[in-house]
This record gives structure tokens, sequence and C-alpha cells, in this order.
């Protein structure tokens, strides 16, 4: 008994679609510059704009109606 299968399918809803910058993390690099030169010494992560960190694909664009 209680063998129910649970579907695997987080609740987040099947139309979630990943995030391209991020491709879903929520991070993307972010070069770090030091100096006066601003000379590039590595990347660390950073929240994407994309997302805003949620790794999520943003909807379509729906603050402007289409033309
Ligand atoms: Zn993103």
């Amino acid at each position: 008994m209680a063998t129910k299968r649970m579907p695997k399918t987080p609740a987040s809803g099947p139309t979630t679609a990943k995030c391209g910058p991020c491709k879903g993390t929520g991070e993307v690099p972010v070069p770090v510059r030091v100096g006066r030169n601003r000379r590039v010494v590595g990347a660390q992560n950073g929240m994407c704009l994309g997302c805003f960190g949620t790794g999520q694909a943003p909807p379509p664009d729906t603050t402007r109606p289409p033309a």
C-alpha cells in the first residue's frame, strides 16, 4: 500500500523555463577588475540580471503592449 506515485516535477509549474544568460543557475561570472588599469584578475559569481537570481527565464515583456 501507499505506493502512490508522485510526479517528479517540482511544483513550480510546467511552464518554467531556464534563464538564458545564467543557464538556470541564477548566477553569472562577473569579471573582477583591480587597479587603475582595471586589470581583470578573475571572475566571481554575480547575480544574473536576467532573472534576478532565480534561474528562471523572466516572463515575456508584459509591461509594454505590442506596437
Ligand atoms: Zn539568469
